[in-house]
């Protein structure tokens, strides 16, 4: 979700697929557990507005007629336990960094610079911040471009993004955002960009701009053509055009993909299978892990088990998705992780 806040609306109701957290997972002891990295985070500081219970991976989208009046998502409501709660008012950052302890992870966290700041003062080792060229309100507003360089050159930000263009209705390869990927290829700061899922429910009464034919990871290739050295993360990895996403990721060998927001808001057989799809074609290297946290503390325990838990990749394969191949995405400087 991009930098403006009005895309919390990933949010629906759902379902019941709960995992037991691996034993590595479940203690305690942050040295022992092998690190994550969670590319996709957003940098809220309360409870949101509305904010409610969540049951992930629903298991189905439901129609709904004009006539009547009409819920702005379309989730099946359904039922679960444990349901995943957001945190009491003023306890969310501290939620989320107490369990990103806990789980050895640190975040690529997004968000305005003075939403990222918050976090980098909590937990200054765990949090490498990004923040994008979307302002926020009006709509459609931009960063002026030597504000945005500031917050790399002088900032210390490490990722342009996110980059939610597709919000607007635009391609990721539209003229009028250039001047600001070209600073990305100049600055050799790797960009973050929304492509698939989003829209999810109804686009057609949430979000009037929202486009799912600018999430189509092919609209990336003249973007990628005009900056050939650009390094991109497509977060959501353009669920579900995985057909294009493989054919972006074979014709360019600095993409790579993030799972976040796919990989708990969709049918679970789903998202296997598509996680699966883009690590049987050969992409093992360049599927990253993420979450998309936004309101649920537990959220990051849950998504990292369903990769712990998928029963199609190999233990080598889950420690790439989850750390090694976020840490050469990034350029840490860190050793591979077994
Ligand atoms: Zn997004």
């Amino acid at each position: 979700m991009p930098r403006f806040r009005q895309q919390i609306l990933l949010i629906a109701g759902a379902v019941a697929l709960v995992f037991a957290a691996p034993r590595s997972l479940a203690q305690n002891a942050g040295n022992d557990t092998p690190p994550v990295i969670d590319v996709h985070v957003h940098a809220m500081d309360e409870e949101f507005p509305g904010a409610a219970p969540m049951c992930p991976n629903t298991a189905k989208f439901l129609a709904s007629d004009p006539r009547q009046p009409e819920a702005s998502f379309g989730w099946v409501q359904e039922d679960c336990t444990p349901k995943l709660y957001p945190s009491a008012k003023g306890e969310y950052i501290k939620d989320v960094i107490a369990e990103m302890e806990r789980l050895n992870v640190t975040a690529v966290v997004f968000g305005d610079p003075k939403s990222v700041q918050k976090w980098r003062d909590a937990a200054p080792k765990r949090v490498i911040p990004g923040t994008g060229f979307q302002a926020g309100f009006p709509p459609n507003a931009r960063v002026p471009l030597d504000e945005l360089r500031k917050d790399f050159t002088e900032g210390g930000f490490k990722v342009m993004g996110e980059i939610g263009l597709q919000y607007e209705g635009l391609s990721p390869s539209d003229p009028s955002v250039d001047k600001y990927f070209t600073l990305a290829e100049q600055l050799d700061i790797p960009v973050a960009i929304h492509m698939g899922t989003g829209g999810s429910g109804r686009a057609n009464i949430a979000m009037p701009d929202f486009r799912g034919s600018k999430g189509d990871p092919l609209l990336l290739e003249d973007l990628l053509a005009r900056h050939r050295k650009l390094r991109v993360q497509v977060m959501h990895a353009g669920y579900p055009m995985i057909d294009n996403m493989l054919t972006l990721l074979q014709a360019n060998s600095h993409v790579y993909v993030d799972v976040a927001g796919l990989i708990w808001s969709y049918p679970i057989k789903e998202v296997n299978r598509y996680i699966e799809r883009l690590v049987d074609a050969g992409f093992e290297d360049r599927v990253m892990f993420g979450t998309d946290q936004l309101i649920w503390p537990k959220l990051m325990t849950y998504s990292i088990s369903i990769i712990q838990n998928a029963d199609y990749l190999t233990p080598e394969q889950k420690r790439d998705i989850l750390y090694n191949n976020a840490a050469r995405f990034l350029r840490l400087d860190t050793h591979p992780v077994k």
